[in-house]
């Protein structure tokens, strides 16, 4: 990326398209000056390749998160405000999510209830918890208009979710999707850009082997379109290339 964010949180850090966007973040040719490396379990095995990371790179600051408890949102911001102080944060990337892989026949409450708290709630309540961030992020910013260098939070989303494209996708995934994207016009007047991403489908866990593209593309696509971002792709749903997605 040629212009970069100061400050950049990502939350489900550990493995999948968490994982490979710190590393692009971190390597590339301008890397990011703070990057908060947000999972539930840092020091577990499923947290090993990101610590090596870290280890590596002192810029990559790994804190615990579960973005379906409230309570460790808090922390989290917190840690992140001490951490940035009246800088504050340029880019929250809601990335974490889980995938219940069930139909509407087989859903449970108990699944439902997980995936509500970890996909809905958690990016609403990051979005409320790390607002002072964000806000202080454009106070001490100059860059004019909007932009994820300046403040922004880039909801990490799917495709699955568009009505439109429900015809076309429903009798290849038949699991519940969902989609957030209410909080764009609140935030707007505090000029903080709000935007969604479709990351394509990428051979991850959740993705599977048979997924079309492998996470470094869709990571360099999804950084090139997050530097990109103006005023004018506020509460744009859009895909790694740049696509706008039909909702
Ligand atoms: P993975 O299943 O590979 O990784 C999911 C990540 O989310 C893990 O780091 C996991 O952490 C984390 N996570 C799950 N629950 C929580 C929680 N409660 N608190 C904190 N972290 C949590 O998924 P991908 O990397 O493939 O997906 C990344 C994003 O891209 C998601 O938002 C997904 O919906 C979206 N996406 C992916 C597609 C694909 O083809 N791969 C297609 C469309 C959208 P842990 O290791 O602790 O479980």
């Amino acid at each position: 990326m040629a212009a970069q964010p100061v400050t950049v949180l990502i939350t489900g850090a550990n493995r999948g398209l968490g994982l490979e966007m710190v590393k692009q973040m971190v390597e590339g040719k301008c890397p990011v000056k703070k990057l908060f490396a947000c999972c539930r379990d840092p020091n577990g095995p499923k947290a090993e390749a990101l610590q090596a990371l870290a280890k590596k790179h002192p810029n990559v600051h790994i804190i615990r998160l579960d973005v379906a408890d409230l309570g460790s949102i808090k922390q989290c911001s917190q840690q992140v405000g001490a951490q940035v102080g009246t800088g504050g944060l340029n880019l929250l990337i809601n990335n974490a999510a889980y995938l219940d892989k069930s139909t509407l026949q087989e859903t449970t409450a108990e699944g439902m209830q997980t995936t509500l708290n970890t996909n809905l709630m958690g990016p609403m309540y990051m979005t409320q918890e790390f607002l002072p961030h964000l806000r202080a992020a454009v106070k001490a910013s100059k860059i004019p208009g909007m932009s994820t260098r300046k403040a922004a939070v880039v909801n990490i989303t799917s495709f699955l979710g568009s009505m439109q494209l429900v015809k076309d996708t429903f009798s290849i995934f038949t699991y519940i999707p969902y989609r957030i994207i209410c909080a764009a016009e609140e935030l707007k007047k505090d000029e903080i850009l709000f935007s969604l991403l479709h990351p394509g489908w990428v051979r991850t866990d959740m993705g599977g082997e048979e997924g079309e593209i492998d996470a470094p593309e869709s990571v360099t696509g999804m950084l090139s379109v997050m530097e990109s971002l103006t005023e004018k792709q506020n509460a744009a749903f859009l895909d790694y290339k740049g696509k706008t997605l039909p909702w």
